[in-house]
């Protein structure tokens, strides 16, 4: 693997804050001298991800992940090391010096397909500025009431009726048409021939978080049908794992603490154009396990827009205990009946669509609403199918006091005893068939986060010498008195107390974020963010120390005791007596030595 000279790795952490890129990826709060988050890397629901705006290095005591700002960007974005490190260096204005990667034919046409779709979303954002006042789109647009400015930033254009407008210019541009083939964007036709897949369509670029286009939705602009047609899932674009709008609303989704979801696109362009910017989509589809956890990124509530028939049916109410289930806040709102959130807020204006969001529901009291319009509640068997289908929520709920709390609630809407509805919660257990197939996607999508704990073993002796070390260089001289790299048991901290006498003779200083970088093919991050960011207090160091050395001392001591033990018995046992002999006299030496 070709490296990235250390200074400039050391410059570029210079140039950026841990807590501004980790807080750009995941809602942070402020904890003494650090600051918590949920972790975006396990399933939790009390925080122990911590970040250290003075080491500048993060951890997850649940999961043991972590390093530095580039171990995270790495791992939150789930690219390598140097893509991590040129990200960061272009935001920093850092230059890079030119290296040789060994592209994989993958990677280098992930990158191709992204370039062919920035290409066309130019080529049809162009067409559409370009259009005359009088032509079909330009009227279409004009009703819809979008304004020039909108489109520009969500770059909606216009794919015009002929058959080859795209292929041609993707030609033009020397792509070949295989690759176009590849990017979704182009299809064979008889003959050897192309034609485009958007035709006579208005068209949506669809970004993913970074804003990066990873393919298209176009609509037709009159009642003709198919009404939508999408790009074909590519190796850039998979449709279940974004939201349409995360890229533009996600500081805005932070900033109010929710982000509201409704379905289109005109819906989220529409919501933004009127400063509710905290609008996203899901992309027409029942939200994945996928698209949840990375909107739980930014913020843990979320209120689902629907219009009045919608929000009636069960699948669309059985599709958000998902959100439950990864442990977010869910509410509906529900907007008059034939409104979707575009035609409402052009209708209503942004304050009586805030008043429709202001009265949203949680998702226990709506779909209780619901149930009890659908049944006649007076019927025993009606009541009983109500609690079926309001434990299928309940069931998905986590904490076991707001558990209980609906169960109450449930009895009480019902005039039923709590117990019999306890009862039957029992009785769904783990073979209810909803269980099931949630227990299912969450397997799929779990081997993509790292949901399994890291390995950290240190003792404890060693873990607070080296964190002293690391706080102190002053430390280090110390420690060089006292003990050797070999006397310490693990294998990460001896390279790590190496390096640290090493720096200590050279007069370099110490710093864990470096150290991580220097270190990096010899110890994994998560073990030195491990060590540095432990929160335990330090009272009297000095005695620290000494206790830390001591216990070393023994340590080391014990196992040289118990290696020796163990040879001295082989040795009796075959009989080599002068090597029992000297092993019997290197024992009792080492027993009187020291402590
Ligand atoms: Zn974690």
């Amino acid at each position: 693997m070709s490296k990235i000279p250390e200074h400039i790795l050391n410059e570029i952490q210079d140039r950026c804050d841990i807590v501004e890129v980790v807080s750009s990826y995941i809602p942070l709060n402020p904890a003494g001298r650090n600051f918590k988050a949920l972790c975006p890397f396990h399933h939790e629901k009390t925080p122990s991800f911590i970040v250290s705006p003075d080491k500048q290095i993060y951890h997850c005591f649940g999961c043991n992940s972590g390093g530095n700002v580039f171990n995270f960007v790495k791992e939150h974005e789930k690219i390598d090391f140097i893509d991590a490190v040129k990200m960061l260096a272009e935001k920093t204005g850092v230059k890079l010096p030119e290296y040789r990667q060994e592209k994989g034919e993958d990677s280098s046409l992930v990158s191709t397909i992204y370039t062919i779709n920035d290409i066309a979303a130019g080529f049809y954002s162009g067409l559409l500025i370009k259009c005359a006042a009088s032509t079909d789109v330009r009227r279409y647009v004009e009703k819809r009431g979008i304004e020039d400015e909108v489109l520009k930033k969500f770059r909606v254009g216009y794919a015009d009726s002929s058959w080859r407008s795209l292929a041609d210019y993707l030609t033009q541009r020397g792509i070949k048409h295989e690759m176009g083939l590849k990017a979704g964007l182009v299809l064979n036709g008889k003959d050897n021939s192309f034609y485009d897949l958007f035709r006579g369509r208005l068209v949506f670029p669809i970004f993913d978080v970074r804003g990066r286009v990873l393919g298209f939705g176009a609509r037709v602009m009159d009642d003709s049908l198919p009404k939508y047609i999408n790009s074909p899932e590519t190796i850039v674009y998979k449709k279940a794992q974004h939201l349409y709008g995360l890229n533009f609303a996600k500081p805005h989704i932070r900033e109010k603490g929710f982000a509201i979801i409704s379905e289109g696109y005109l819906d989220v362009i529409t919501s933004h154009q009127y400063g509710i910017s905290n609008s996203i989509s899901s992309l027409g589809t029942a939200l994945t396990v996928e698209q949840i956890r990375l909107l739980r990124r930014y913020t843990h509530k979320v209120v689902m827009v629907y219009d009045a028939d919608q929000a009636g049916e069960m699948a669309t109410l059985r599709g958000l205990d998902l959100f439950l289930e990864e442990g977010m806040n869910v509410k509906i709102a529900c907007l008059e009946k034939g409104h979707d959130p575009d035609s409402f807020i052009r209708k209503f204006g942004p304050r009586g669509f805030d008043a429709a969001i202001k009265k949203a529901k949680n998702l226990f009291e709506y779909k209780l609403g619901i149930l009890k319009e659908k049944f006649n509640t007076d019927e025993p068997e009606a009541k009983a199918e109500i609690v079926k289908e309001m434990l299928g929520t309940i069931n998905r709920v986590r904490n076991a006091v707001v558990k209980a709390e609906f169960i109450k609630n449930l009895s009480a809407e019902l005039s039923i005893k709590e117990e019999a509805v306890w009862e039957e919660l029992k009785k769904l257990g783990k073979g209810n068939r909803m269980s099931f197939s949630y227990a299912q996607g969450r397997q799929a999508t779990g081997s993509r986060g790292q949901e399994t704990k890291r390995q950290v073993s240190i003792s404890p002796a060693e873990k607070i010498l080296v964190r002293l070390m690391l706080e102190d260089a002053s430390v280090v001289d110390t420690v060089k008195g006292s003990l050797q790299p070999f006397d310490f048991k693990s294998p990460d901290v001896r390279h790590l107390i190496e390096t640290l006498f090493s720096f200590n003779a050279e007069g370099t200083a110490i710093d864990a974020r470096r150290l991580i970088n220097y270190l990096e093919d010899r110890v994994s991050p998560h073990v030195i963010s491990f060590i540095v960011n432990d929160e335990v207090r330090i009272k009297d160091k000095e005695k620290n120390i000494r206790d830390c050395i001591n216990v070393i001392k023994k340590e080391n001591k014990d196992r040289q005791l118990k290696d020796i033990q163990g040879r001295l018995s082989l040795a009796q046992k075959n009989g080599y007596k002068d090597e029992a002999k000297d092993l019997l006299e290197e024992f009792n030496r080492l027993l009187k030595t020291g402590s």
